[in-house]
C-alpha cells in the first residue's frame, strides 16, 4: 500500500491514479497500441509524462524492440490529436437515405 500525497488517501501501488481525489500517481504513463496488419511487426507507444513540461510523445518500435521514430506534442496538441480521434468515422447517411437503402425500387 502507499500514500497518496495529494490527499493522504491509500492506494495500491499499482495504481497510476488515486481512487479518492483522481490524482496521477506516476509522472510517465506508458501505453502500447498494437498496428494495424498492414504494419505488423510494429507497435505504437504513447508516453504520457506529467511533469513540469507536460507533453506525450509517440513512439514506432520493432520486433526487435527498438524505436524507429518518435514526436512529441504539447498538451494542447495532443488535445487536439483526441478530439481528432475522438470524432465520427464516417457521416451517416440522411433519414430518407437510409429508408431507400431498407426499400429497394
Ligand atoms: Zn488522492
Amino acid at each position: 500500500m502507499r500514500v497518496c500525497a495529494e490527499c493522504g488517501g491509500e492506494l495500491a501501488s499499482s495504481f497510476r491514479f488515486c481512487p479518492w481525489c483522481a490524482a496521477p500517481q506516476r509522472r510517465k504513463l506508458v501505453e502500447f497500441f498494437r498496428a494495424h496488419p498492414r504494419d505488423e511487426g510494429k507497435a505504437l507507444r504513447v508516453s504520457r509524462y506529467l511533469t513540469e513540461d507536460p507533453h506525450v510523445r509517440f513512439s514506432v518500435w520493432n520486433a526487435e524492440g527498438v524505436a524507429e521514430g518518435a514526436v512529441s506534442l504539447d498538451e494542447e496538441e495532443a488535445e487536439r490529436l483526441a478530439g481528432f480521434l475522438a470524432a465520427p468515422r464516417l457521416p451517416r447517411p440522411r433519414p430518407f437515405e437510409r429508408l431507400r437503402a431498407l426499400i429497394p425500387r
